[in-house]
């Protein structure tokens, strides 16, 4: 469901506040009424849909006045009593708990957040305007309100440093939010995005294809720590998916009373497998910086292949445990 376009924030790598998505003289956000989102909520629900994804770049907006319907909204949403389940994107620095928890309360689920970058020279390249703190502090709120959330998050773009790499790892090995795919991504530029004014002039080439823009990175280091990354973790994917498949399970098997139980234990298997991804991901970067392009490091790829393997396994022996009741 859509429920508004564009957003206010101008963070430099992105089109949604930016040429691609502006039109006329009308604001960088619009949006439609809190009013509005929920007749169709209701008439979805009339229909026997009670999951709803909200698509948005930004449902709070970026500039207050999202805040502002939101807190509508769920006036609207509590009034109509609808059983409904909602997922939103937004940044961080717009999620307080008051707003959070009568979000929950009305039916949030899953929220996105756009992080981006956890070194400095990155955020300030990104023009996010957010700080770790507040991603922090973010992430609390929602691991209390027993919300889940996925993190949006640049690890490489065609200046990246070691050290910024590193500093982006420890980050995500502190908050225990690594993940296959965050660790590896890489900067999707399409045209209209300020960025890649900036990366022509420190002379970076593009090519664009299909509306996109490919690049290769400035620092060979990286370029090799970006390749060990892709090919030496991918045995974690595994241990993802057969944690994803064990949330699933456990969120349709279980009643509301065993419910805490089970998330509690899957989030700490969950956070087991992100902490063991980044710390194999620090030590492709060593090796990446040490010996250069030589992928062929049988030790360490058994060894990423064995911790990933030994978590994937601890996944599906929790299978059984779940759909007898834990
Ligand atoms: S806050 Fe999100 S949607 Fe808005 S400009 Fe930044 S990245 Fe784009």
């Amino acid at each position: 469901m859509s429920t508004s376009r564009g957003c206010a924030a101008h963070c430099s790598f992105c089109q949604s506040g930016n040429y691609g998505n502006r039109y006329h003289s009308l604001p960088r956000w619009r949006h439609r009424s809190a009013e509005n989102i929920v007749r169709e909520l209701v008439q979805l629900n009339n229909m026997g849909i009670t999951a709803v994804s909200i698509v948005d770049d930004d449902f709070l907006g970026g500039d207050g006045r999202g805040v502002d319907r939101a807190r509508i909204f769920i006036a609207l949403l509590r009034a109509s009593r609808l059983d409904i389940r909602f997922s939103i994107e937004c940044r961080v620095d717009e999620l307080d708990e008051e707003l959070l928890t009568d979000l929950r309360q009305v039916g949030l689920r899953h929220v996105l957040i756009g992080v981006e970058a956890a070194n400095d020279s990155d955020i300030r390249l990104f023009a996010k305007r957010t700080t770790n703190s507040q991603v922090r502090h973010a992430v609390a709120l929602l691991r209390e309100l027993r919300i889940d959330f996925s993190v949006g998050f640049i690890m490489f773009h065609p200046l990246s440093t070691v050290s910024g790499l590193e500093q982006n790892l420890n980050f995500l090995h502190d908050l225990r939010i690594g993940t296959y795919s965050r660790v590896t991504n890489r900067l999707e530029l399409h045209p209209g995005a300020p960025l890649t004014n900036h990366y022509r002039r420190h002379g970076i080439v593009f090519y664009e294809e299909n509306y996109r823009f490919y690049y290769q990175f400035s620092d060979p280091q990286v370029a090799t720590a970006y390749a060990m990354f892709r090919e030496l973790l991918r045995p974690f994917v595994t241990a993802e998916t057969a944690g994803y498949q064990a949330r699933f399970t456990a969120a349709t098997a279980f009643d509301p009373a065993d419910e805490k139980m089970v998330e509690r234990q899957l989030g700490r298997l969950s956070e087991r497998t992100s902490t063991a991804l980044v710390e194999a991901a620090i030590e492709c970067l060593q090796h990446a910086v040490s010996v250069g392009a030589d992928m062929a490091s049988s030790n360490l790829r058994h060894q990423i292949e064995r911790t990933a393997t030994g978590l994937t396994d601890s996944c599906r022996q929790f299978l059984p445990r779940i759909t007898k009741g834990g």
